[in-house]
Protein backbone atom coordinates (compact mmCIF):
# COMPACT_ATOMS: atom_id res chain seq x y z
CA UNK A 1 0.00 0.00 0.00
CA UNK A 2 1.21 3.35 -1.50
CA UNK A 3 1.75 5.82 1.86
CA UNK A 4 0.17 9.18 1.09
CA UNK A 5 1.79 12.50 3.30
CA UNK A 6 -0.28 13.73 6.52
CA UNK A 7 -2.36 17.36 5.73
CA UNK A 8 -0.63 19.99 6.74
CA UNK A 9 -3.24 21.30 8.75
CA UNK A 10 -6.05 19.86 10.30
CA UNK A 11 -9.45 18.93 8.47
CA UNK A 12 -12.65 18.88 10.44
CA UNK A 13 -15.94 17.46 8.96
CA UNK A 14 -17.64 21.07 8.72
CA UNK A 15 -16.54 24.67 9.06
CA UNK A 16 -19.33 27.11 10.42
CA UNK A 17 -20.39 29.74 7.45
CA UNK A 18 -19.49 33.36 8.10
CA UNK A 19 -21.06 36.17 6.99
CA UNK A 20 -19.08 38.88 5.27
CA UNK A 21 -17.45 41.13 8.25
CA UNK A 22 -18.94 44.81 7.07
CA UNK A 23 -22.48 43.42 6.38
CA UNK A 24 -22.99 41.95 9.55
CA UNK A 25 -20.96 45.39 11.80
CA UNK A 26 -23.64 47.10 9.49
CA UNK A 27 -26.45 45.14 10.96
CA UNK A 28 -24.81 45.54 14.01
CA UNK A 29 -24.79 49.19 13.89
CA UNK A 30 -28.95 49.23 13.83
CA UNK A 31 -28.36 47.28 16.68
CA UNK A 32 -26.96 49.62 18.83
CA UNK A 33 -28.90 52.79 17.35
CA UNK A 34 -32.06 51.20 18.56
CA UNK A 35 -30.72 50.05 22.03
CA UNK A 36 -33.06 46.66 21.73
CA UNK A 37 -31.99 43.38 22.27
CA UNK A 38 -33.92 40.94 22.03
CA UNK A 39 -38.30 40.04 22.58
CA UNK A 40 -39.21 40.55 18.45
CA UNK A 41 -36.75 43.16 17.86
CA UNK A 42 -36.57 44.31 14.31
CA UNK A 43 -33.71 41.81 13.36
CA UNK A 44 -35.30 39.12 14.47
CA UNK A 45 -38.68 40.14 13.12
CA UNK A 46 -37.08 39.98 9.45
CA UNK A 47 -34.87 36.93 10.01
CA UNK A 48 -38.35 35.27 10.71
CA UNK A 49 -39.94 36.78 7.49
CA UNK A 50 -36.85 36.00 5.29
CA UNK A 51 -36.61 32.28 6.36
CA UNK A 52 -40.34 31.93 6.05
CA UNK A 53 -39.94 32.71 2.42
CA UNK A 54 -36.62 30.88 1.89
CA UNK A 55 -38.63 27.66 3.69
CA UNK A 56 -41.36 28.70 1.53
CA UNK A 57 -43.12 27.59 4.57
CA UNK A 58 -47.30 28.64 5.69
CA UNK A 59 -46.47 29.53 9.29
CA UNK A 60 -42.88 29.95 11.27
CA UNK A 61 -40.78 30.90 14.25
CA UNK A 62 -37.13 31.17 15.20
CA UNK A 63 -35.79 29.72 18.12
CA UNK A 64 -32.59 30.31 20.29
CA UNK A 65 -32.02 26.66 18.77
CA UNK A 66 -33.35 23.12 17.33
CA UNK A 67 -33.99 21.78 20.51
CA UNK A 68 -36.05 24.20 22.73
CA UNK A 69 -37.70 24.59 19.12
CA UNK A 70 -38.74 20.59 19.26
CA UNK A 71 -39.40 20.74 22.83
CA UNK A 72 -41.69 23.36 22.41
CA UNK A 73 -43.18 21.81 19.54
CA UNK A 74 -43.77 18.24 21.19
CA UNK A 75 -45.57 20.39 23.88
CA UNK A 76 -48.02 22.67 21.59
CA UNK A 77 -49.45 19.54 19.94
CA UNK A 78 -50.20 18.15 23.11
CA UNK A 79 -48.93 14.49 22.57
CA UNK A 80 -48.94 11.84 25.15
CA UNK A 81 -47.91 8.37 25.48
CA UNK A 82 -45.41 7.03 22.74
CA UNK A 83 -44.11 8.21 19.95
CA UNK A 84 -42.60 6.07 17.04
CA UNK A 85 -38.74 7.49 16.18
CA UNK A 86 -35.76 6.71 14.75
CA UNK A 87 -32.81 5.57 17.10
CA UNK A 88 -30.09 7.07 13.91
CA UNK A 89 -30.24 10.37 15.16
CA UNK A 90 -28.50 13.48 17.27
CA UNK A 91 -29.63 13.29 21.29
CA UNK A 92 -31.64 16.44 20.81
CA UNK A 93 -34.45 14.38 18.73
CA UNK A 94 -35.02 11.90 21.60
CA UNK A 95 -33.79 13.58 24.49
CA UNK A 96 -36.65 15.98 24.17
CA UNK A 97 -39.19 13.10 24.33
CA UNK A 98 -38.18 12.32 27.64
CA UNK A 99 -38.22 16.31 28.70
CA UNK A 100 -42.09 15.96 27.50
CA UNK A 101 -42.78 12.63 29.50
CA UNK A 102 -43.27 10.73 25.97
CA UNK A 103 -42.16 7.59 25.63
CA UNK A 104 -40.02 6.63 22.72
CA UNK A 105 -40.88 3.73 20.68
CA UNK A 106 -37.60 2.89 18.37
CA UNK A 107 -38.31 1.82 14.76
CA UNK A 108 -35.62 0.39 12.41
CA UNK A 109 -34.50 2.46 9.39
CA UNK A 110 -33.63 2.16 5.75
CA UNK A 111 -30.41 1.40 5.01
CA UNK A 112 -30.07 3.37 1.57
CA UNK A 113 -32.26 6.72 2.96
CA UNK A 114 -31.02 5.90 6.55
CA UNK A 115 -34.47 7.27 7.44
CA UNK A 116 -37.05 5.38 9.44
CA UNK A 117 -38.49 2.54 7.65
CA UNK A 118 -41.68 3.36 6.60
CA UNK A 119 -43.06 -0.27 6.16
CA UNK A 120 -42.14 -1.42 10.37
CA UNK A 121 -43.90 1.58 11.57
CA UNK A 122 -47.50 0.15 11.75
CA UNK A 123 -46.67 -2.90 13.44
CA UNK A 124 -45.05 -0.76 16.37
CA UNK A 125 -48.36 1.51 16.81
CA UNK A 126 -50.55 0.87 20.07
CA UNK A 127 -53.46 2.40 21.77
CA UNK A 128 -50.84 4.87 23.59
CA UNK A 129 -49.33 6.24 20.50
CA UNK A 130 -49.85 9.37 19.68
CA UNK A 131 -47.35 10.48 16.94
CA UNK A 132 -44.27 9.76 14.24
CA UNK A 133 -41.55 11.96 15.06
CA UNK A 134 -38.74 11.03 11.66
CA UNK A 135 -35.91 12.90 11.14
CA UNK A 136 -34.49 14.08 7.42
CA UNK A 137 -30.99 12.37 8.32
CA UNK A 138 -28.42 13.86 6.13
CA UNK A 139 -30.94 16.36 4.17
CA UNK A 140 -32.52 13.42 2.09
CA UNK A 141 -35.92 13.55 3.37
CA UNK A 142 -38.37 10.53 4.80
CA UNK A 143 -40.88 8.77 3.02
CA UNK A 144 -43.05 12.09 3.54
CA UNK A 145 -46.14 10.31 1.68
CA UNK A 146 -46.19 7.00 3.26
CA UNK A 147 -45.69 8.71 6.90
CA UNK A 148 -48.65 11.02 5.65
CA UNK A 149 -50.71 8.09 4.85
CA UNK A 150 -50.08 6.30 8.10
CA UNK A 151 -50.42 8.74 10.79
CA UNK A 152 -53.94 9.45 8.73
CA UNK A 153 -55.06 5.77 8.94
CA UNK A 154 -54.51 5.94 12.78
CA UNK A 155 -54.60 9.93 13.48
CA UNK A 156 -51.18 10.43 14.58
CA UNK A 157 -49.07 13.52 14.89
CA UNK A 158 -46.03 13.81 12.44
CA UNK A 159 -43.39 15.64 13.72
CA UNK A 160 -40.10 16.28 11.26
CA UNK A 161 -36.50 16.88 12.63
CA UNK A 162 -35.38 18.74 9.86
CA UNK A 163 -32.27 19.87 11.52
CA UNK A 164 -29.71 18.63 8.61
CA UNK A 165 -32.41 19.92 5.59
CA UNK A 166 -32.17 23.30 5.34
CA UNK A 167 -34.25 24.70 1.86
CA UNK A 168 -34.56 20.77 1.46
CA UNK A 169 -37.24 20.72 -1.55
CA UNK A 170 -39.54 17.93 -2.77
CA UNK A 171 -40.73 18.54 -6.55
CA UNK A 172 -40.30 22.40 -5.12
CA UNK A 173 -42.34 21.81 -2.00
CA UNK A 174 -40.43 23.28 1.08
CA UNK A 175 -39.74 19.85 3.39
CA UNK A 176 -41.45 21.99 6.13
CA UNK A 177 -44.81 21.40 4.27
CA UNK A 178 -45.40 18.29 5.31
CA UNK A 179 -46.36 16.98 8.84
CA UNK A 180 -47.91 19.09 11.50
CA UNK A 181 -44.70 20.60 12.43
CA UNK A 182 -41.04 21.08 11.63
CA UNK A 183 -38.01 21.70 13.58
CA UNK A 184 -34.43 23.36 11.92
CA UNK A 185 -31.42 23.81 13.49
CA UNK A 186 -29.29 26.77 12.68
CA UNK A 187 -26.07 25.93 14.96
CA UNK A 188 -23.07 26.78 13.92
CA UNK A 189 -22.29 23.26 12.12
CA UNK A 190 -25.82 23.57 9.96
CA UNK A 191 -25.38 25.42 6.69
CA UNK A 192 -27.36 28.05 7.38
CA UNK A 193 -26.48 29.60 10.71
CA UNK A 194 -27.10 31.72 13.46
CA UNK A 195 -23.95 30.33 16.07
CA UNK A 196 -26.86 29.38 18.01
CA UNK A 197 -30.16 28.59 16.51
CA UNK A 198 -33.65 27.13 15.44
CA UNK A 199 -36.99 27.43 13.91
CA UNK A 200 -40.24 25.72 13.78
CA UNK A 201 -42.74 25.23 11.09
CA UNK A 202 -46.76 24.80 11.66
CA UNK A 203 -49.14 23.42 9.39
CA UNK A 204 -51.82 25.08 11.18
CA UNK A 205 -51.86 28.82 12.60
CA UNK A 206 -53.66 27.20 15.66
CA UNK A 207 -50.42 25.59 16.77
CA UNK A 208 -48.25 28.47 15.48
CA UNK A 209 -50.49 30.37 17.92
CA UNK A 210 -49.83 28.20 20.64
CA UNK A 211 -46.16 28.04 19.92
CA UNK A 212 -45.46 31.63 19.83
CA UNK A 213 -47.05 31.87 23.34
CA UNK A 214 -45.02 28.97 24.93
CA UNK A 215 -41.74 30.57 23.42
CA UNK A 216 -42.56 33.51 25.47
CA UNK A 217 -42.89 31.81 29.03
CA UNK A 218 -46.52 31.56 27.98
CA UNK A 219 -47.37 35.49 28.51
CA UNK A 220 -50.24 36.93 27.50
CA UNK A 221 -50.08 40.38 28.90
CA UNK A 222 -48.10 42.21 31.43
CA UNK A 223 -50.28 40.56 34.45
CA UNK A 224 -51.56 37.26 32.55
CA UNK A 225 -49.21 34.53 32.12
CA UNK A 226 -51.80 30.97 30.45
CA UNK A 227 -49.68 28.65 30.04
CA UNK A 228 -46.23 27.05 31.29
CA UNK A 229 -43.98 28.48 28.78
CA UNK A 230 -40.13 28.48 28.18
CA UNK A 231 -37.63 30.84 26.89
CA UNK A 232 -37.24 29.98 23.32
CA UNK A 233 -36.31 33.63 22.14
CA UNK A 234 -33.38 34.76 19.40
CA UNK A 235 -31.94 38.01 20.33
CA UNK A 236 -30.60 40.95 18.15
CA UNK A 237 -27.02 39.70 17.94
CA UNK A 238 -27.84 36.50 16.65
CA UNK A 239 -30.96 37.56 14.19
CA UNK A 240 -28.38 40.38 12.50
CA UNK A 241 -25.65 37.35 12.28
CA UNK A 242 -27.91 35.26 10.59
CA UNK A 243 -29.78 37.82 8.34
CA UNK A 244 -25.87 38.86 7.11
CA UNK A 245 -25.29 35.28 6.59
CA UNK A 246 -28.42 34.90 3.94
CA UNK A 247 -26.67 36.44 1.14
CA UNK A 248 -23.66 33.76 1.55
CA UNK A 249 -25.97 30.36 1.35
CA UNK A 250 -26.28 30.18 -2.64
CA UNK A 251 -22.73 30.39 -2.67
CA UNK A 252 -22.01 27.53 -0.18
CA UNK A 253 -24.02 25.71 -1.93
CA UNK A 254 -22.62 26.08 -5.28
CA UNK A 255 -19.03 25.08 -3.47
CA UNK A 256 -20.12 22.40 -1.61
CA UNK A 257 -21.50 20.68 -5.00
CA UNK A 258 -18.61 20.91 -6.71
CA UNK A 259 -17.09 19.18 -3.66
CA UNK A 260 -19.91 16.58 -3.83
CA UNK A 261 -19.40 16.35 -7.46
CA UNK A 262 -15.59 15.47 -7.00
CA UNK A 263 -16.27 12.77 -4.03
CA UNK A 264 -18.55 11.18 -6.47
CA UNK A 265 -15.49 10.72 -9.17
CA UNK A 266 -13.23 9.95 -7.02
CA UNK A 267 -15.05 7.41 -4.62
CA UNK A 268 -17.82 5.47 -6.93
CA UNK A 269 -15.21 3.47 -8.28
CA UNK A 270 -14.23 2.23 -5.32
CA UNK A 271 -16.07 -1.06 -4.32
CA UNK A 272 -17.17 -1.45 -1.11
CA UNK A 273 -17.67 2.02 -0.59
CA UNK A 274 -21.59 3.43 -0.81
CA UNK A 275 -22.75 7.00 -1.60
CA UNK A 276 -25.31 9.02 -0.93
CA UNK A 277 -28.60 8.72 -2.64
CA UNK A 278 -29.34 11.23 -5.11
CA UNK A 279 -33.31 11.59 -5.66
CA UNK A 280 -35.24 12.76 -8.67
CA UNK A 281 -37.52 14.25 -6.94
CA UNK A 282 -35.57 16.14 -4.34
CA UNK A 283 -35.17 19.35 -6.52
CA UNK A 284 -33.27 20.87 -3.63
CA UNK A 285 -30.82 19.45 -1.67
CA UNK A 286 -29.57 21.04 1.78
CA UNK A 287 -26.17 19.97 1.08
CA UNK A 288 -25.55 19.80 4.69
CA UNK A 289 -23.42 16.60 5.18
CA UNK A 290 -21.47 13.89 2.64
CA UNK A 291 -22.06 10.44 4.62
CA UNK A 292 -20.38 7.74 2.89
CA UNK A 293 -20.83 3.87 3.98
CA UNK A 294 -18.22 1.23 4.26
CA UNK A 295 -19.33 -2.00 3.16
CA UNK A 296 -16.25 -4.18 4.96
CA UNK A 297 -16.70 -7.48 3.09
CA UNK A 298 -16.34 -5.82 0.12
CA UNK A 299 -14.03 -3.04 1.06
CA UNK A 300 -11.64 -5.08 3.32
CA UNK A 301 -11.39 -2.99 6.15
CA UNK A 302 -14.44 -1.54 8.54
CA UNK A 303 -15.15 2.05 9.14
CA UNK A 304 -13.04 2.59 12.32
CA UNK A 305 -10.41 1.60 10.43
CA UNK A 306 -10.68 4.28 8.00
CA UNK A 307 -11.53 6.76 10.47
CA UNK A 308 -8.44 6.24 12.21
CA UNK A 309 -6.51 6.23 9.30
CA UNK A 310 -8.10 9.06 8.02
CA UNK A 311 -7.20 11.30 11.82
CA UNK A 312 -3.44 10.08 11.02
CA UNK A 313 -3.25 12.19 7.97
CA UNK A 314 -5.13 14.87 9.94
CA UNK A 315 -8.85 14.25 8.83
CA UNK A 316 -11.25 14.01 11.06
CA UNK A 317 -14.73 12.54 10.02
CA UNK A 318 -16.94 11.82 11.89
CA UNK A 319 -19.05 8.91 12.84
CA UNK A 320 -22.61 10.03 12.97
CA UNK A 321 -24.20 8.75 14.34
CA UNK A 322 -22.66 6.19 16.16
CA UNK A 323 -23.43 5.07 18.92
CA UNK A 324 -27.19 4.53 18.59
CA UNK A 325 -29.55 6.61 20.26
CA UNK A 326 -30.70 3.42 21.09
CA UNK A 327 -27.71 2.18 22.92
CA UNK A 328 -27.56 5.30 25.45
CA UNK A 329 -27.76 4.48 29.15
CA UNK A 330 -30.95 5.36 29.39
CA UNK A 331 -32.91 4.00 26.75
CA UNK A 332 -31.09 0.38 26.18
CA UNK A 333 -33.22 -1.05 28.38
CA UNK A 334 -36.46 -0.41 26.93
CA UNK A 335 -38.24 -3.46 24.69
CA UNK A 336 -37.73 -1.42 21.09
CA UNK A 337 -33.85 -0.42 22.10
CA UNK A 338 -33.07 -3.98 21.49
CA UNK A 339 -30.05 -4.08 19.04
CA UNK A 340 -31.80 -7.27 17.78
CA UNK A 341 -35.30 -5.23 16.45
CA UNK A 342 -33.15 -2.83 14.95
CA UNK A 343 -30.07 -4.67 12.99
CA UNK A 344 -30.07 -2.30 10.39
CA UNK A 345 -29.58 0.61 12.20
CA UNK A 346 -26.86 -1.29 13.71
CA UNK A 347 -25.43 -2.16 10.57
CA UNK A 348 -25.69 2.02 9.32
CA UNK A 349 -24.01 3.19 12.54
CA UNK A 350 -21.29 0.68 11.86
CA UNK A 351 -20.79 1.20 8.61
CA UNK A 352 -21.22 5.38 8.03
CA UNK A 353 -18.72 8.06 7.98
CA UNK A 354 -19.67 12.01 7.53
CA UNK A 355 -16.41 12.90 5.32
CA UNK A 356 -15.07 16.76 5.39
CA UNK A 357 -17.87 18.58 3.34
CA UNK A 358 -17.87 22.63 3.62
CA UNK A 359 -17.47 25.64 1.01
CA UNK A 360 -13.74 26.29 1.94
CA UNK A 361 -12.77 22.73 1.95
CA UNK A 362 -10.00 23.13 -1.49
CA UNK A 363 -11.06 20.47 -4.42
CA UNK A 364 -7.30 19.94 -3.64
CA UNK A 365 -8.26 18.84 -0.31
CA UNK A 366 -11.26 16.41 -0.89
CA UNK A 367 -9.12 14.91 -3.74
CA UNK A 368 -6.36 14.13 -1.29
CA UNK A 369 -9.24 12.88 1.11
CA UNK A 370 -10.37 10.94 -1.30
CA UNK A 371 -6.76 9.16 -2.06
CA UNK A 372 -6.56 8.20 0.79
CA UNK A 373 -9.36 6.31 1.39
CA UNK A 374 -9.34 4.40 -1.94
CA UNK A 375 -5.36 3.85 -0.95
CA UNK A 376 -6.88 2.12 2.34
CA UNK A 377 -8.86 -0.48 -0.30
CA UNK A 378 -7.71 -4.40 0.32
C1 LIG B 1 -28.08 19.84 15.14
C2 LIG B 1 -29.18 18.85 15.36
C3 LIG B 1 -30.19 19.06 16.31
C4 LIG B 1 -30.09 20.09 17.39
O1 LIG B 1 -30.13 21.36 17.01
P1 LIG B 1 -29.59 22.53 17.96
O2 LIG B 1 -29.96 23.74 17.17
O3 LIG B 1 -28.13 22.34 18.11
O4 LIG B 1 -30.32 22.45 19.25
C5 LIG B 1 -31.26 18.18 16.34
N1 LIG B 1 -31.33 17.12 15.53
C6 LIG B 1 -30.37 16.85 14.63
C7 LIG B 1 -30.53 15.67 13.74
C8 LIG B 1 -29.26 17.70 14.54
O5 LIG B 1 -28.27 17.41 13.68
Amino acid sequence: MKSLAVLKKSIYVTRPLFPEFNVYSRRLKTVWKSKWLTNNGSQHNELESELKKLLKVPNFLVFNNGTIALLVALRALKLVGEVITTPFTFPATTNVLLWNNLTPVFCDINYDSMNIDVNKIEKLITEKTSAILAVHVFGNPSNVVAIDRIANKYKLKVIYDAAHAFQTEINGIGIGNYGDATMYSFHATKLFNTAEGGGLATKNLEDYKTVKLLRNFGITGEEEVVEPGINGKLNEIQAAFGLSVIPKIKGEREKRKLIRDSYYSCLSKVRGLVLPQIRNDVTKDSYQYFAIKIDKKMFGRSRDEVYFELRKKNVFARKYFYPLVSNYPYFKDMPSASPSKLPVAKKVSEEVLCLPFYGGLCLKDSQRICQIIASLKC
